[in-house]
């Protein structure tokens, strides 16, 4: 398919219908933060596995104020007091430390006279005061993560508590970027005339690492078909996704289309109504994902905003960025026939646009909070028009 009229939510569909989840892979639990779950995890045991203190201070039965007790032993984190306690007896405990059979509360060290062998509990003791019981955070066999679940620090902190040293999970998917152009080159290079930095390279590394992604290669290439081909076989063998900047429009020096169909990829489409980003690339091989971007910076990360970080998420189990809107707090004139993302800042809910347009122009992405969607048509949106908000973040 290669109509120019395809717009933004046509050519998302075309790529979601090319997105499954990635196969779950067992993993190490410090390995699996941010990924998603693909399993329930259970608890393997009572958390608390005992009854223990919420204090540290002194162990003892319930009673009266006043009362004179002797202190029998300690009872720290890791190392119970093993002996029964009797009435008249305290133990000295520390908080998260297990009661001693037969103690019924805590006294918290600040209400109790410490005198070394004897302690004096200036407090009536009612049963069960400052004691944590078994169970009470998570019950053997209640499951605690459910499979859908993303793993966040807590989460992670979850599983190891409910006995988990490793947890089935949906991978990070590999990514391999490709910037292509003869002018290109390398960060802090020095340039001659007509030659620039390849800034593309490392913001798209950079989206896909934020998106979630592993990127196992990122490489430049020049505008030369065969080596073209040849990084995108590497990168076919490598990667879930590729993503690719440049060389995608019909110029003599254009050799991505050429080089993807030579290599099998089949083309899902090729331009979509919209600005910047109207030459944008999207294909398949064997369920692997090519996203061959418009080389101007802007369009390359409005592109993979838009299309390559919803199959991302997609790959990883998760659910598309929420949707948000703004109102315009100026109006803003609509292009004829296509959907424009405009770089806007947001100020009280309004959306300012952040200055020149231009799809090469890098300094107004920088200073933008979000992508403001425009849609085509005639006329100008005036200030109040409610408009549909893209996330930077993938
Ligand atoms: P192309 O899509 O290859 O025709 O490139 C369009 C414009 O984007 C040209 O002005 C290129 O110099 C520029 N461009 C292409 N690739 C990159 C890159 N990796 N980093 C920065 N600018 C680029
Ligand atoms: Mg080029």
């Amino acid at each position: 398919m290669s109509d120019a009229a395809l717009d933004i939510a046509g050519a998302q569909q075309l790529v979601a219908e090319h997105c499954s989840p990635l196969t779950p892979v067992r993993l190490a639990v410090d390995s699996a933060l941010g990924l998603t779950l693909a399993e329930p995890v259970t608890a393997a045991a009572d958390v608390p596995g005992a009854a223990n203190s919420a204090m540290d201070g002194f162990a003892a039965k319930a009673g009266e104020a006043g009362r004179r007790l002797r202190v029998v032993g300690e009872s720290r984190a890791g190392k119970p007091f093993e002996p029964t306690l009797a009435e008249g007896e305290a133990v000295r405990i520390s908080t998260g430390a297990v009661m001693p059979a037969g103690a019924e509360a805590v006294a918290p060290i600040e209400v109790v006279d410490d005198q070394g062998n004897e302690v004096v509990l200036r407090d009536e003791l009612t049963a069960g005061r400052n004691v944590r019981l078994a169970g009470e955070d998570l019950r053997a066999g209640d499951t605690v993560l459910a499979p859908g679940r993303r793993l966040g620090p807590a989460e992670l902190g979850i599983a190891v508590a409910a006995g988990r040293a490793e947890l089935i999970c949906l991978p990070r998917p590999q990514v391999a970027v490709i910037a292509t152009g003869d002018e290109l080159r390398e960060p802090g290079a020095e340039l001659e005339t007509g030659e620039l930095h390849d800034s593309n390279l490392t913001t798209l590394r950079a989206l896909a690492t934020e998106a979630g992604a592993e990127v196992v290669l990122a490489r430049h290439v020049g505008d030369d078909g065969e080596a073209t081909a040849a990084a995108f076989a590497e990168a076919l063998a490598l990667a879930d996704v590729v993503v690719c900047s440049g060389g995608v429009s019909v110029g003599p020096h254009d050799h991505v289309k050429g080089a993807l169909l030579g290599l099998g990829v089949e083309q899902h489409f090729w331009r979509v109504a919209l600005r910047p980003g109207r030459p944008t690339w999207f294909g398949s091989r064997d369920g692997r994902l090519v996203f061959g971007l418009p080389g101007n910076p802007v369009s390359a990360i409005v592109t993979f905003l838009l299309f390559a970080a919803p199959a991302l998420r997609a790959l990883q189990g998760r659910p598309p960025q929420p949707s948000a809107t703004a109102e315009l707090g100026e109006p803003i004139a609509r292009h004829p026939d296509r959907d424009e993302c405009v770089r806007v800042r947001l100020e009280d809910g309004a959306a300012f646009a952040t200055g020149p347009q231009g799809s090469h122009i890098l300094s107004s992405i920088a200073l933008a909070d979000a992508l403001a969607v425009i849609p085509r048509g005639e006329g100008i949106l005036p200030a109040g028009t409610a408009i549909e908000l893209i996330s930077l973040e993938p």
